[in-house]
C-alpha cells in the first residue's frame, strides 16, 4: 500500500555576497514586520483581553503596511506573509493553550525565513536552486531527493557563516504491512550498549567510537571556548572570536549528523532488529546544560542517532526495540544467566563464579541486551 509522510529535506547553499545582502534584508524586514505587528496585537489586547484576532484581517493590514516602508518590497512578500502567520500562531496560541505571550524579535536571534513553492517558483537547475528573489543559489545536494516527494514550504536559514534551504513536504513510501514485520528474522538482530567511552559496544564484540576527525574538532573547539573565556566581552576580539566558536559548533554539528547517518543507515541495512538500552535522554541533556563549553557533547548523540536509527528501520519495515532502562545488562552472565549483583562501575571485566566465563563488561551488556529483546518480541506479554 502507497503511504505518504511528511520530510524535510536540507541542504546547504553557498549565496553569493549579493544574495548574502538580501538574505539579511530579508531577515531585517521579518524582523521588522513580526514586532510591528506584534505591537498592534498588543493594543488591540489591551483594549480588549478577551478579543481574538482573525488571521485573514491580520493579513490583510500587510499591503497597506508596504506602502509606509517601501524597501519591504525589495524583498520575498511570500516570506513577510509567513511572519504575519507565524506572529498570528504565536499569539492564537498564547490564547487557545496558555503559551507564554509572544515575545519581540531581536536581531541576534534571526535565524531563517519561510517561503512557499507557487507553481514553479523553486526548483532544481545544474548546481543551482532557483529562489523567489534570491535567484540561482548554489546548492550541494547531499543526498539524492526522491521522485516522490513533493514539498510547499521552503526556509532560508543562517546559522554562524553556513547557510542552509530546507524543503518541507510529504514523500510517498510503500508500505508492506504487517505479514512483512512477521517475516522478520529474530536472529538476524544486534545488541547495543552504549557507553562513555564508545559510541557503542554490540553483541558481536565490536565496538565503534566517533571518527578521530570529530575528536580533534572538539579539542579545537574547547582550545578557542578557552581563548573565548579570556576575552574582554563586548570587545572587537572577543566578538569575532565568538562568531568564530560559533561556526565552529555549527561545523561540528554537521560532522557529527553526516557520520551517524552513515552509522545507522549500515545498521537499518544490515539487521531486522535492532535492541537498544532505554536511556533517559532527558536526564543527560539536563547533565549537558550544566556544562557550561560543550567538550563531552558525546552524549548528545545519543537522541539524534536513535532517531536516525528508528526511523532509517521503520523505512524499511524494521524494526528499532528498546529493553528496559532498569534491565541489569551488565550484571547478568550472558551465558549461564548468573546475576553478579556486586559488579561495581569500575569493574571493566569479571569472570562469572558459576560457568567460569570471563566477560568484558560492554560486550556482555550488549549480547544481554540482543536475548532480552528477542525475549520481549517473542513473549510481548511478559
Ligand atoms: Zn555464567
Amino acid at each position: 500500500m502507497i503511504k505518504t509522510v511528511k520530510r524535510t529535506y536540507r541542504f546547504r547553499i553557498y549565496p553569493n555576497p549579493s544574495q548574502k545582502e538580501l538574505i539579511e534584508k530579508t531577515l531585517g524586514c521579518c524582523r521588522q514586520v513580526y514586532n510591528d505587528f506584534l505591537s498592534m496585537c498588543i493594543e488591540s489586547y489591551e483594549a480588549d483581553k478577551n478579543r481574538t484576532i482573525n488571521k485573514y484581517d491580520l493579513i490583510k493590514l500587510l499591503p497597506e503596511y508596504k506602502k509606509t516602508f517601501q524597501y519591504l518590497k525589495e524583498v520575498d512578500s511570500v516570506a513577510l506573509q509567513q511572519t504575519v502567520i507565524h506572529l498570528y500562531d504565536a499569539y492564537m496560541n498564547f490564547f487557545r493553550h496558555n503559551a507564554a505571550f509572544p515575545k519581540f524579535k531581536k536581531k541576534k536571534n534571526d535565524y531563517g525565513y519561510i517561503t512557499m513553492k507557487i507553481n514553479n517558483s523553486i526548483y532544481f537547475a545544474e548546481d543551482d536552486i532557483q529562489i523567489p528573489k534570491l535567484g540561482r543559489v548554489k546548492v550541494k545536494l547531499h543526498c539524492h531527493l526522491p521522485e516522490s516527494f513533493k514539498f510547499t514550504m521552503v526556509s532560508i536559514a543562517r546559522k554562524g557563516k553556513y547557510y542552509y534551504v530546507s524543503l518541507l513536504g510529504e514523500e510517498e513510501y510503500f508500505d508492506y504491512g504487517e505479514y512483512i514485520k512477521e517475516s522478520l528474522d529474530p536472529n538476524n538482530s544486534i545488541g547495543l550498549d552504549f557507553s562513555l567511552k564508545h559510541l557503542f559496544v554490540d553483541s558481536n564484540g565490536n565496538h565503534l567510537d566517533m571518527p578521530t576527525y570529530y575528536q580533534d574538532s572538539l579539542t579545537r573547539l574547547a582550545k578557542e571556548q578557552r581563548k573565548l573565556s579570556r576575552m574582554k566581552k563586548d570587545s572587537s576580539h572577543y566578538k569575532k572570536q565568538l562568531l568564530r566558536v560559533r561556526n565552529l559548533h555549527e561545523h561540528i554539528a554537521n560532522q557529527r549528523k553526516d557520520f551517524l547517518h552513515k552509522v545507522s543507515r549500515k545498521l537499518a541495512n544490515t539487521y531486522d532488529y535492532v535492541f537498544v538500552e532505554n536511556l533517559d535522554l532527558q536526564e543527560m541533556g539536563e547533565r549537558k546544560d550544566n556544562l557550561k563549553f560543550g567538550i563531552t557533547i558525546f552524549d548528545l548523540g545519543y537522541g539524534t542517532f536513535l532517531n536516525y536509527l528508528k526511523y532509517k528501520l521503520e523505512w524499511l519495515n524494521k524494526k528499532l526495540v528498546k529493553v528496559d532502562r532498569y534491565f541489569p545488562s551488565s550484571q547478568l552472565c550472558s551465558s549461564c544467566g548468573y546475576r553478579k549483583t556486586d559488579l561495581t562501575l569500575s569493574q571493566r571485566s569479571w569472570i562469572c563464579p558459576e560457568c567460569k566465563t570471563k566477560h568484558n563488561r560492554d560486550i556482555n551488556a550488549a549480547i544481554n541486551i540482543k536475548k532480552e529483546g528477542i525475549r520481549i518480541i517473542l513473549n510481548p506479554s511478559n
